[in-house]
């Protein structure tokens, strides 16, 4: 996979981080920590964000033992990924597997736009942090900026920018799949499943429900649009929303039929074939008159 390296002060600034949380009780910490990226703007839904956190939390506690948890949301937010960290002297009882009380808090919201963002950003904090004197140096740093210079130290690898997956497309791949696993012998359902299981955790909760609302009604939930024109009630699509549907990662649902629409994926290869060709068609070597007339060719259609 190609990656791309970073640390901990791409995400982390100091401004970020809470040397002495107020809070004593695990929900009024998270909740500290949340209203400093509302204030920061990292963050623009407090209360979903909340509410994924201690979903999260109820599941099982975010804690990880030795003192640090990492209470952690999938959110579409402002920003890719928005982390907080809080420090608290006295503790904070986060039901951790060791019993202990919590004194680092390492939040994180991230965008479901990259899948798997988490696994790699946890990947890097848990390589640090199984080091005890990693540990060490993070709960005994003696103010703010000691902590943040230790914190900048954790290195991350992370897929490229160009991995961001639109979403409609993974709709898409969603329900081929589903399709897939309706059709499918028993001993690949497993396999099927885990896929199926994967994507969904990249979307979000009201994307899914409508889908799978959609899967029941009708047996699918997307359509490609194919020329400006919905592929599953043949009616046209606006072309500002046509053209919004291929640049935007935005979700938009047909008006007529209310499925999920995506961008055809044939004409985009296509098109982009086409694009490419073009490009690398050598100057000058092609005779004029052959060029004009294929303009002229091209251009009928759209005349009719
Ligand atoms: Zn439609």
């Amino acid at each position: 996979m190609d990656l791309r390296d970073t640390n901990f002060s791409e995400f982390l600034k100091p401004s970020q981080i809470i040397f002495d949380l107020k809070s004593r009780d695990r929900l009024e910490a998270i909740e500290e920590l949340l209203d400093s990226l509302v204030r920061l703007k990292l963050i623009n839904n407090k209360n979903l964000t909340l509410t994924r956190i201690i979903d999260r939390e109820n599941l099982e506690s975010t804690a990880l033992g030795h003192g640090i948890a990492v209470p952690h949301a999938r959110v579409d937010t402002e920003s890719q990924i928005a982390v907080a960290v809080g420090r608290s002297a006295e503790g904070i009882d986060f039901e951790a597997p060791d019993g202990q009380p919590v004194h680092l808090l390492i939040l994180v919201v991230w965008n479901p736009t990259i899948p798997g963002l988490f696994n790699h950003l946890f990947a890097g904090l848990a390589r640090f942090l199984i080091k005890p004197e990693n540990r060490a140096r993070l709960l005994n740093a003696r103010d703010k900026n000691e902590l943040y210079s230790v914190l900048s130290e954790i290195h991350f690898s992370f897929p490229r920018e160009d991995k961001i997956i639109n979403r409609a497309s993974l709709l898409k791949k969603l329900q081929d799949i589903e399709i897939k696993i309706r059709k499918s012998p028993r001993e690949k359902l497993e396999e099927l499943v885990k896929h199926r299981n994967l994507i969904r955790e990249e979307l979000d909760q009201s994307l899914l429900a409508r889908f799978d609302l959609l899967m029941e009604r009708y047996g699918y939930a997307v359509a490609e649009v194919v020329e400006g024109v919905c592929q599953s009630c043949n009616m046209s699509v606006s072309t500002q929303m046509a053209s919004a549907i291929e640049e935007s990662n935005d979700i938009y649902v047909c008006e007529n039929c209310g499925k999920y629409l995506v961008a055809a994926r044939k004409e985009k290869v296509a098109r982009e074939k086409a694009e490419k060709a073009e490009k690398e068609k050598p100057a000058g070597k092609k005779p004029a008159i052959k060029k004009q007339k294929e303009t002229a060719s091209r251009k009928k259609p759209a005349k009719k």
